[in-house]
């Protein structure tokens, strides 16, 4: 499941102003797709319309074929994670932070979870041991280890499509190349949109596009677009 496809899809926030045009992308389940290009491109913008958080001005986006327009909202919102670019923590423990994208968990249940299955693999690669400090109070965290809980917490809800919204951008490159590293490591199987500013972090994305004022100018793998620089 997490078939993603737009088709001829077109956007504006305010008629007679198009933001997207015709774009049209295909993102196997399973699959990563890395969309970069410059700020103001639609790059946020596209993985708004995924979310359904504004109707398409035209075409369509159907996930595992079905046109988002006619999905309840709710479970299409429950089949997709974001992670934004900024994440406000509570000032409370890393169990708890991360508990907060599962509706009424428990405490224990959600550190249980957090050492469990799909979040273990990204825990456990923490440099600074979350394993162990999962369940400590008034932690001061970096800002990759913000993104790092941020992007824990939206895995536990396991979604089956995942949008990193410029997740790591703000952060230096190597913090972010060592996060998109463990995402790769552990996240087989899920439909990942990674949008990021730079094509050297989305080395490993099965297919990257390039976004400019709205329109796909640059299709291919990493290696194909070096290739045509
Ligand atoms: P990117 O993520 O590539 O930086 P965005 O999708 O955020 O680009 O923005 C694309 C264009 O849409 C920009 O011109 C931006 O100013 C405009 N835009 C973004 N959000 C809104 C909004 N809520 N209302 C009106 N215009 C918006
Ligand atoms: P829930 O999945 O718990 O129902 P929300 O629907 O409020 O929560 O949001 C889910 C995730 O999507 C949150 O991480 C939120 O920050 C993000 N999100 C919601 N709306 C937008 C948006 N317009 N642009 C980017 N991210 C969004």
């Amino acid at each position: 499941a997490g078939h993603v496809r737009f088709e001829n899809v077109s956007f504006g926030y305010d008629a007679g102003r198009p933001i997207l045009r015709d774009l049209e992308l295909d993102v196997p389940a399973g699959s990563t797709l890395a969309v970069v290009g410059p700020s103001g491109a639609g790059k946020s913008t596209l993985a708004r319309l995924l979310y359904r958080f504004y109707d398409l001005t035209g075409g369509r986006i159907t996930v595992d074929g079905q046109d988002i327009a006619q999905v309840r909202q709710a479970s299409l919102r429950a089949a997709i994670g974001i992670v934004p670019q900024d994440t406000v923590l509570f000032n409370d423990t890393i169990g708890y932070n991360i508990a907060y994208g599962r509706e009424g968990a428990e405490m224990p249940e959600v550190e249980a979870a957090a050492k469990g299955a799909a979040i273990a693999g990204f825990i456990e690669r923490q440099p600074l041991g979350y394993a162990t400090r999962v369940g400590e109070r008034g932690l001061k965290l970096s800002g990759g280890e913000k993104q790092r809980v941020a992007i824990a917490r939206t895995l536990l809800k396991n979604p089956p499509i995942l949008i990193l919204d410029e997740a790591t951008s703000a952060l230096d490159s190597r913090t972010e190349a060592d996060i998109l590293d463990t995402l790769e490591a552990i996240e087989r199987g899920r439909t990942t949109i990674v949008i990021a500013h730079r094509l050297s972090t989305v080395v490993h994305a099965d297919q990257i596009v390039v976004l400019e004022a709205g329109r796909i100018i640059e299709k291919g793998t990493h290696g194909e677009l070096l290739r045509r620089e």
